[in-house]
């Protein structure tokens, strides 16, 4: 295998692409069509036609009254991505590639899924599109999520299930970028997160910022000023990058991301590769990735996106761990309070909102994330709670 650095898709020393030529030429080819259309008046106007007309945005901010009352310290402002058609901000990102994919030219489309999110949202967007549709998920996910694996199933996509390594998101990352290598003629990789070689961490973010360019205006028209912090839990990182990046440039900002205590990359993790790029990894001595736990099966993945790896150690953004205790009592908490059931992974963000609100003072203003709403956990929710 040989290794080829790029110049390109550098966030300070994280990053990069480091995967074989075969590899390299695809990624080189998408490159270059992603910074083509993304200045393309046509593609944007498309863009945001379906984003207004098949998703919904922009999505509201949210005022949730009755926790800011509870929690009595800063107010509380919730960005509805769970309101998106499918349920989580996935969607923002598969429309951008998708657009992007017809234009190249392909009529296949593959893509990974951690909690089947991504996978739901992709094999939504290939239907829409009359794609040919496969989904990489690891065995034990499709276990934890069988309803999405049916869900995907109903929408025209073939899912395949990963009986390697872990069987967990990861090992589905693997055997998607070898399909890609064996079919890259004929077939676009869909990546749901802001990780993976260049140029995806970029690209991702790029789609994704749509979240806080809405949120940024939304608070100043609302409030007059901007918050105090924005909190986003942290899986590759697309939310948390979606949700930083208008405000990257506001110094006061506080910029959160929370990660699960037992999948805790920005926090534990050293410098290190994972899937041909550079970032912040749990690894063991022989730079092996180290198993990682999540109740949340979006936020189990041993490496982090590599701007939030940069951002980290620049000092630009913090990262904090929440335990599963939390997060399920988040996850309650929000549903009790705001009539609002929010996913596990977002969950993560509100139960770190729930300790930070109440040490600060009732004119500061924090704005979370909601990636996506619960319904696909209240299951998995109930098992726990019962036992
Ligand atoms: C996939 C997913 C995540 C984690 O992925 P990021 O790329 O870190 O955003 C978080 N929340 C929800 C609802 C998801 O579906």
């Amino acid at each position: 295998m040989s290794t080829v650095a790029e110049n390109k898709g550098y966030f300070g020393e994280f990053g990069g692409s480091f995967v074989p030529e075969e590899l390299q030429h695809v990624l080189t080819i998408l490159d270059e069509n992603f910074q083509k259309f993304k200045e393309d008046a046509d593609f944007n106007t498309e863009l945001n036609y379906y984003f207004h007309e098949y998703v919904g945005r922009k999505s509201p901010l949210y005022f949730a009254e009755n926790l800011t009352k509870q929690l009595a310290g800063a107010k509380i402002y919730l960005k509805r991505e769970d309101l998106n058609h499918t349920g989580s901000h996935k969607i923002n990102n598969v429309l951008g590639q998708i657009l992007l994919a017809k234009r190249m030219g392909a009529n296949r489309v593959i893509a990974e899924t951690g909690a089947g999110q991504h996978g739901v949202a992709t094999a939504t967007a290939c239907a829409m599109f009359g794609m040919d549709c496969t989904i990489y998920m690891g065995l034990e996910d499709t276990k934890r999520q069988a309803l999405n694996v049916f869900r995907m199933e109903l929408l025209g996509a073939k899912v395949v299930a990963v009986d390697k390594g872990q069987g967990r998101l990861k090992d589905a990352v693997d055997e998607a970028f070898a399909d890609l290598v064996a079919n890259y003629e004929t077939t676009f990789y869909l990546l749901g997160s802001a990780v993976g070689p260049h140029p995806f961490p970029s690209m991702v973010k790029h789609f994704q910022s749509v979240i806080s360019r809405e949120s940024r205006e939304q608070i100043l028209e609302k409030e007059g000023k901007l918050p105090t912090a924005v909190l986003a839990c942290v899986g590759g990182g697309s939310n948390a990058i979606g949700a930083f990046a208008e405000f990257i440039a506001d110094k006061n900002v506080r910029l959160i991301g929370i990660e699960p205590d037992q999948a805790a990359t920005l926090n534990e993790g050293t410098p290190g590769e994972l899937h041909g790029f550079k970032c912040l990894v749990l690894q063991d001595a022989e730079g092996n990735p180290l198993p990682t736990y999540s109740i949340a099966a979006g936020l189990d993945y041993p490496g982090a996106g590599p701007e939030h790896s940069h951002l980290k150690t620049i000092g630009r953004a913090e990262y904090v761990t929440v335990t599963n205790e939390e997060v399920l009592e988040a996850f309650q908490v929000l549903s009790k309070v705001e009539g609002i059931i929010p996913a596990l992974e977002s969950s993560h963000a509100v139960a770190h909102a729930l300790k930070l609100a109440p040490t600060l003072t009732t004119d500061e203003i924090i704005i979370i994330n909601i990636s996506g709403r619960g319904d696909k956990d209240v299951e998995q929710v109930f098992h726990m709670l019962n036992k």
